[in-house]
């Protein structure tokens, strides 16, 4: 593959943003390798400056679960874009958008818009202290909700990557405030309550986590989560924002039958523009400005082109959907266990929905330590040769695989073929 386009810009970027680019883990920093610069998309694939296409299972991170420039999004978004882009009061999509999710959301009742993920986390992290008049919140080692300081502990994602546990600029007290275990630890959780149970606000969880990779509950875990909490009178927390309309028509609160209290969303919820949203039990959320006391806001939340962006999103999502992420699901797996046994490679596929992530550990990954042993620098190798055969992987070990309705057999087929191309000349 020729990346000289990309290189040449890489180059002009690096002394214009803070390692080239704007947001970390763009920067393909452990895998070695400069930032390939893409140009446009079409359904699953994605095309770069110098006019290589890929195979698309990052999806802009997740949101784009209906591929690239989908028809009925763009031409929605045409159309919205006459009538203005941003008004500062209310619009009537705000009130469809709302009704869709908390018809499709179990635990919301009402739910309030912003634009991100990690505002969603963060006004839902104050709306559970505003509420409950407690402090500490508990979150699970690798997961990852945004980047606000009470959160950036021990979180996953960009920060695993780039071996940052905790960031320079997070202020001692409010670490403090943060207890942390490990995901999948219930007896964890119950010591953690009866040592700070009358101080604990509520506890955050990805219901599957995304940003160690793909690491699903064990049986048990969410259920044991809602029984605790509700025993201390802890507010139990979804951040959905990765698994929200990903891994099943009802999010993963649906799939696995566990209700929180309140609910976070981003990524699929804004069909790839910047959209995030927090929601729950009605009780709760009148707590918030300006019907309750706890203060959030926000210049563009509700913004016309980002709710048209989500409404039609969501609106093109049916059961039958996810059956057929189930389906090639299946199908890579078989595949990828095929090709890595032949290469005597060692592997652990985790999934969930159109979340796959699969390990190159020889143990069953249920926790960011385990995570953490997989064969880093043969994922970076790996990686490298992935792109030249035309698979765009998200550029870490600690990140899943995302599908989309525009994902086919055949480009199932091709990429169990790359990686069985890749292995071969790597090793
Ligand atoms: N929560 C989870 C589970 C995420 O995966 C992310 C982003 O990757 C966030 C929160 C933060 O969302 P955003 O990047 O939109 O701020």
């Amino acid at each position: 593959m020729d990346y000289s386009k990309s290189k040449q810009a890489f180059n002009e970027a690096v002394n214009l943003m803070p390692g080239g680019v704007n947001s970390p883990v763009r920067a393909f920093k452990s895998v070695d390798m400069d930032p390939i610069f893409m140009e446009r998309g079409k359904g699953s694939k994605i095309y770069d400056i110098d006019g290589n296409e890929y195979i698309d299972y990052v999806l802009s991170w997740g949101p784009l679960i209906l591929g690239h420039a989908n028809d009925t999004v763009t031409g929605a978004l045409n159309k919205a874009v006459l009538n203005g882009t941003s008004f500062g009061a209310p619009t009537e999509l705000e009130n469809k958008m709302a009704e869709l999710v908390i018809e499709r959301v179990p635990s919301i009742e009402m739910v309030r818009m912003v634009s991100s993920g990690t505002e969603a986390t963060l006004a839902a992290l104050r709306l559970a202290r505003g509420f409950t008049g407690k402090n500490k919140i508990l979150k699970f080692i690798g997961c990852y909700h945004g980047h606000s300081d009470s959160l950036l502990i021990k979180a996953g994602s960009g920060v695993a990557t780039l071996g940052l546990p905790d960031s320079p600029g997070v202020p001692k007290g409010t670490a403090e405030n943060t207890i942390t275990v490990h995901y999948n630890d219930l007896d964890a959780v119950k010591l953690a309550f009866e040592q700070f149970g009358d101080d604990i606000a509520g506890v955050i969880v990805e219901p599957v986590a995304g940003n160690m990779g793909v690491v699903p509950p064990v049986e048990g875990f969410l259920e044991g989560l809602r029984e605790i909490t509700s025993e201390y009178g802890a507010l139990l927390i979804f951040d959905e924002v990765m698994t929200g309309f990903r891994v099943g028509y009802n999010c993963a609160q649906g799939y696995f039958g566990v209700t929180p209290d309140l609910t976070c969303l981003g990524k699929v919820i804004g069909g790839g523009l910047p959209v995030g949203a927090f929601g729950g039990r009605k009780d709760i959320m009148e707590r918030i400005a300006p019907s309750g006391p706890v203060y959030q806001a926000g210049t563009l939340s509700g913004n016309p082109l980002a709710m048209t962006g989500g409404y039609y999103t969501l609106s093109q999502l049916t059961p039958e959907s996810y059956e057929y992420f189930n389906h090639l699901g299946d199908m890579l797996e078989a595949g990828l266990t095929d090709v890595f046994a032949k290469h005597n490679v060692p592997i652990t596929i985790n999934r969930a929905g159109s979340m796959i992530g699969f390990f190159l550990n020889e143990e069953k990954v249920t926790n960011f330590e385990i995570a953490s042993k997989s064969d880093l620098k043969l994922f970076a190798a790996m990686y490298k040769e992935m792109a030249n055969n035309g698979v765009f992987l998200p550029p870490s070990q600690f990140e899943g695989m995302f599908l989309s309705t525009e994902h086919t057999e055949e480009d199932i087929q091709r990429t169990i073929n790359a990686f069985d191309k890749s292995l071969t000349v790597i090793l």
